[in-house]
């Protein structure tokens, strides 16, 4: 990776704060200290001191709110030097648990989630496609009644719950402006399931929740500018810019599969023509397929127009010509828009994710080699793709995502001092 690791990173991560000064300090030097002890392992207060650059008073001020509520726990005593040992301090990953919520076409997943991306239990509930919310808001309900129980875990012990869905989401509001592959329109999906659930709720598309995941636990955790690219049946990023994910004045950043590539080009679900994810996410490739196959009436060949993703990655690995057409004017057009987002972003890497990337891989490479082609005497596009971490391609994980960090940000802040009952802080997640 080309760009220099800095320490204040991956957790930096909410809206910018109301205020700056004293209190935004305190913020950035308890997520420093924090990331330091995720990245280190458990630690001294001295140690951290050492690291961050801090004197051992503002450490210790710094650090008496995260023990006093169990974000940090004792985990031993130093050995080393003469005098009194040293408390070793560890972050506690169940200081608080989240739910996540994947809603999918025809399934939702749902999960009780740790601090430390980890999965606790989970379960689905399936429906039939096109489903109202309100059933669905019922059924994820259900299924986080049912997991709580099994780890005998009461409501109150869950911080707030992280929505993951496909569409056009306003990420501040939690309106789904428009999901039409679930013929969803102005849905207050936050309100529905704050009112069910009676915990806070954050609403995200994929890639935005999934670009917080990889912030949090993931390849993003040591860079403070990374895009992390969503393609399936619709393309949206999470758009990482100095540590901060992109949400833009209407809570709608990152929706980058609606740049406008070419107006003459086809119709798009948003109303419009010519977007970036009508020629080159999931069923935009497939429509290619088709219409190269009917072009070529009916000659035999490895493909037909019913064929899947999967089976067009096999027959370009055997080198069928229809395939080879498909995959390489498919990654003329995600090149196209992927140069586009470096020339804005100037991201450190773009990870790639979704069902497109994980079903044709022989698209990756050959999107790959055009965006080496593509450099000029301005700048080079040998920017990494990468692929997501195991953590951001659990639906469910990444969803939950964007609650763990606003959680640790509001301790960070200073904004919430909840009381302590049995060890776990109450309620947590503050709305921006
Ligand atoms: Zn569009």
């Amino acid at each position: 990776m080309k760009e220099t690791t800095t320490r204040r990173i991956g957790l930096e991560f909410g809206d910018p704060p109301a205020k700056s000064g004293k209190q935004d300090l305190r913020r950035r030097n308890t997520l420093l200290l924090l990331h330091l002890i995720q990245s280190n392992g458990p630690s001294s207060q001295a140690e951290l001191a050492r690291r961050s650059g801090l004197s051992p008073a503002a450490v210790c001020g710094i650090l008496q709110p995260l023990i006093r509520t169990r974000i940090l726990i004792e985990e031993g005593k130093s050995s080393a030097g003469p005098g009194r040992r040293a408390s070793i301090l560890a972050f506690n990953p169940h200081a608080a648990i989240t739910a996540g919520i994947c809603i999918d076409l025809e399934e939702c997943q749902v999960a009780l989630v740790d601090l430390s991306g980890r999965v606790l239990g989970q379960t689905a509930a399936h429906y039939p496609r096109y489903a109202e919310p309100d059933e669905v808001v019922e059924l994820a309900a259900g299924c986080l009644a049912e997991i709580e129980k099994n780890n005998s875990l009461p409501r109150s012990a869950i911080v707030g719950a992280g929505v993951a869905i496909p569409g056009l989401i306003n990420s501040r509001t939690g309106l789904v402006n428009v999901a039409a592959n679930l013929g969803w329109r102005n849905v207050q999906l936050r309100a529905l399931l704050e009112r069910r659930l009676g915990v806070p709720v954050r609403v995200e598309h994929l890639g935005r929740a999934k670009a917080q995941a990889e912030a949090l636990w993931g390849k993003g955790r040591n860079h403070r500018n990374f895009v992390c690219l969503e393609i399936g049946s619709g393309i949206g990023a999470g758009i990482v810019v100095h540590g901060r994910i992109l949400r833009g004045a209407k809570g709608m950043g990152g929706e980058v599969g609606h740049m406008p590539i070419d107006p003459a080009g086809p119709a798009c679900a948003c109303g419009l023509r010519g977007c970036w994810e009508a020629f080159c996410a999931g069923p935009a490739i497939r429509k290619r397929m088709a219409q190269k196959l009917e072009a070529l009436a009916g000659s035999p060949g490895a493909l037909n127009p019913m064929s899947s993703l999967r089976d067009l990655n096999a027959a370009f690995e055997r080198n069928d010509a229809v395939a080879i057409e498909v995959i390489e004017e498919s990654a003329r057009h995600l090149a196209r828009g992927l140069a586009g987002l470096i020339w804005n972003f100037d991201p450190a890497f773009v990870l790639l994710t979704g069902p497109v990337v994980n079903d044709c891989p022989s698209l990756v490479a050959a999107v790959k080699q055009v965006m080496n082609t593509l450099g000029g005497a301005a700048r080079s596009f040998e920017v990494p793709l990468i692929m997501e971490t195991e953590h951001a391609a659990t639906g469910v994980v990444a969803a939950s995502a964007p609650v763990s960090l606003r959680f640790l940000e509001d301790y960070a802040a200073g904004r919430e001092e909840p009381p302590v009952v049995s060890g776990r802080p109450r309620v947590g997640v503050v709305h921006a």
